[in-house]
């Protein structure tokens, strides 16, 4: 094992400097130590537990034009969708008879949904189901919308950093969008009580180790009580139509990183990392991960929901084939379970 990766085994943290330079040498051997401790603490955190997500991927109409992302306005290839308020909350129909408790309203910024639409949504599926957690991630919104999101029920919000690198921010996204916003964001649904997710993609263009181990110091710091990460991967319609994509590697790597050094983190086992990697999910959980999301989105729009090319919406994706996720979460050694799955404050 190299020193640091014991360092890191030992210290439960390491400076932006050591980050680096752990990402830069470290050895098949270090992510084999790393990621069967990240397994022993999240055992210890949340037991052998996967806990599941409905994905249901409202809208992909969206105002902003991000270079990585395959649904940006710009995108005239891209054949858009709205679903109906009514569409909703028959896919949490669906997904409660299924097994699940938590429902993730995901989509672009589409301006359609104002704030008394989305609480009308929101405060109809707390009705219908208590016992369900509401997650929204639906980018970037005032303080006094995610507030009224916030009383209507809503439970959660994701919206990754995506770089933790001010000036690697700007070559991500056009100048409209801004990290200081998105900061602005995150600190503000903080504030307001959410349980908040942040997270990154692993390789996206013009990214360096300098700027991972930024993204590792910024979890450390800011703490997010989810954390998606997943490599990224290139949609042929979109100004990075031909850069590469990340590696299931590294993104494994960095998920067991993610949870020694935040160990009750919900961390999920993302589709992106199941679309490059065969069996990426069940590594992602080998990892450290303890989260999936599987697609409760109506069938008939799951393959217009297009981040990336080839993005997976089918098989074990598939809120539809549980069956076929919990055999192949059982053969990590651990099991699906029916529950919110509310984040465990340290
Ligand atoms: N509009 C919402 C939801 C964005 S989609 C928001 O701003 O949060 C969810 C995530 O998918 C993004 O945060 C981004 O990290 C990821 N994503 C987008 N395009 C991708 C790509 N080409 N490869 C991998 N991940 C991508």
């Amino acid at each position: 094992m190299t020193e640091l990766a014991f360092k890191l085994l030992k210290e439960k943290k390491l400076s932006q400097k050591e980050y680096k330079n752990l990402i830069s040498t470290y050895t098949a051997e270090d992510a084999d130590v790393l990621a069967k401790e990240a397994c022993r603490i999240r055992d210890e955190v949340y037991g052998k537990k996967v806990f599941i997500r409905g994905l249901i991927e409202i809208s992909n109409i969206c105002k902003n034009d991000c270079y990585y992302c395959g649904i940006r306005k710009s995108n005239a290839h891209c054949v858009r969708y709205r679903l109906t308020h009514e569409e909703i909350l028959e896919c949490c129909e669906e997904g409660y008879k299924l097994g699940f408790r938590t429902f993730v309203l995901q989509g672009g910024e589409d301006g359609y949904y104002t704030d008394d639409i989305l609480c009308g949504i929101v405060s109809d599926i707390k009705k219908r189901y208590p016992d369900c957690a509401v997650t929204l991630s639906l980018g970037e919104r005032t303080y006094e919308s995610y507030l009224a999101l916030f009383n209507a029920g809503a439970d959660r919000y994701l919206l990754r950093h995506e770089t933790a690198d001010t000036e690697h921010y700007s070559r991500l996204h056009p100048k409209e969008l801004t990290f200081e916003n998105r900061m602005r964001c995150l600190n503000d649904l903080r504030d307001i009580g959410y349980q908040v997710g942040a997270g990154f993609m692993v390789g996206s263009p013009y990214q360096t180790v300098d700027h991972i181990a930024k993204d590792l110091c910024f979890i450390q710091d800011f703490k997010p009580d989810m954390c998606g990460i997943g490599p990224f991967i290139p949609h042929k319609d979109t100004p990075f139509g031909d850069f590469s994509g990340g590696s299931a590697d590294l993104t494994c790597f960095l998920l067991s990183v993610i949870r020694i050094i935040h160990p009750c983190v919900l961390l999920p086992a993302t589709t992106a990392l199941g679309t490059v990697s065969e069996d990426g999910r069940e590594r992602g959980i080998l990892s450290g991960a303890n989260v999936v999301m599987p697609n409760l989105s109506p069938a008939s729009v799951r393959k217009k929901y297009q981040l990336y090319n080839n993005k997976l919406s089918d098989g074990a994706e598939s809120a539809q084939c549980l069956q076929q996720l919990k055999e192949r979460v059982a053969l990590t050694g651990c099991e699906i379970t029916v529950d919110r799955g509310d984040v465990k404050k340290g």
